[in-house]
């Protein structure tokens, strides 16, 4: 039988058991923290951080989660210096960062911002309120990111689900979607810059710096001084900016979706957000969930379910 393995993180295991809520087993492996069942494909996560996939679409099911290492690659437990590592003292830096949401979300876009925060606006950004969003309620989110777009360059794009399901059809990885997004929205930032350089680029990482050139290949490229980390949210306060304001376009994005649907949309892909898919489905019909939602995740059978 097919199998793939990856090495995550305990956070990493938390984020999976919550794309696969509704495809969990009621009995476990011995060792294990979470077992899926989807068609094709069995995943089981253990404790000691391996992710075992099975089943015919073992590999298709594992690159999802492309960004985290395959385990026997002879990854090191500490991420290794690369060149590609941020440099030490970037923190206060003049620096591009940029980040994406709504790669998870089932309903809404993919929003994508790249943000350049110079040194000398450093303390304006921590006044502004600007720190890892995910610490940040919905209306703070909404706060700041109306000042900040008064204040800093910024490129943001809105990768609706149209044709985010025209892409993904056409055989695109989300990843490669992502890569595109970044190096278009960092392009833009730099364009906005009158030709003054930034000391840094860094890029929110959401996979491997080789994997996404690989991704741009045929593109223009920027490549200099770009650094790659996960959680750069932390490291310098442009990434921290630019995840702020595609949150507040993903809202805005979400917002323009329920007053379509006329109730709620929600956030994630729990079990909560295939009832609302479902509710969508009985008042619009199926074709309505290609303007509203990522129609390749397991949601969508699931509603399917729930309408019969
Ligand atoms: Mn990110």
């Amino acid at each position: 039988m097919p199998q793939s393995v990856l090495k995550a993180t305990s956070e990493d295991i938390k984020k999976m058991k919550s794309v696969y809520a509704h495809h969990l087993t009621d009995t476990l492996p011995p060792g294990a923290l979470f077992q899926a069942k989807i068609p094709g494909c069995t995943i089981t996560a253990y404790q000691s951080g391996k992710v075992l996939f099975q089943g015919q679409k073992a590999e298709a099911e594992a690159n999802q989660f492309s960004h985290l290492k395959a385990a026997d690659s002879k990854s090191k437990k500490t991420p290794a210096v690369t060149k590609y590592s941020p440099p030490s003292g970037i923190a206060s830096m003049s620096v591009i960062g940029s980040d994406e949401v709504g790669t998870g979300d089932y309903f809404g876009p993919i929003t994508v911002c790249a943000a350049y925060v110079d040194s000398s606006q450093l303390a304006l950004m921590k006044e502004l309120g600007v720190k890892d969003s995910k610490g940040l309620k919905d209306p703070q989110i909404i706060n700041i990111a109306k000042d900040l777009i008064k204040t800093i360059p910024f490129s943001l794009l809105v990768l609706r689900n149209e044709k985010y399901n025209t892409m993904q059809e056409k055989g695109m990885s989300q990843g490669k979607m992502k890569a595109l997004l970044h190096n278009q929205v960092i392009t833009s930032t730099l364009e906005k810059l009158d030709g003054k350089q930034p000391e840094a680029i860094l890029i929110d990482q959401f996979a491997e710096p080789g994997i996404y050139f690989k991704h741009l290949a045929g593109k223009k490229i920027i490549r200099e001084r770009t650094y790659f980390s996960t959680k750069a949210e932390g490291i310098h306060l442009s990434v921290a900016a630019a995840s702020i304001i595609a949150r507040y376009a993903f809202l805005i994005e979400m917002d323009k979706l329920s007053k379509a649907a006329g109730f709620d949309i929600p956030k994630g892909a729990g079990p909560h957000v295939d009832k609302a898919a479902a509710r969508l489905i009985k008042q619009q019909g199926e074709d309505a969930l290609r303007q509203f939602t990522k129609l390749h995740f397991a949601n969508t059978q699931k509603a399917k379910k729930w309408v019969q």
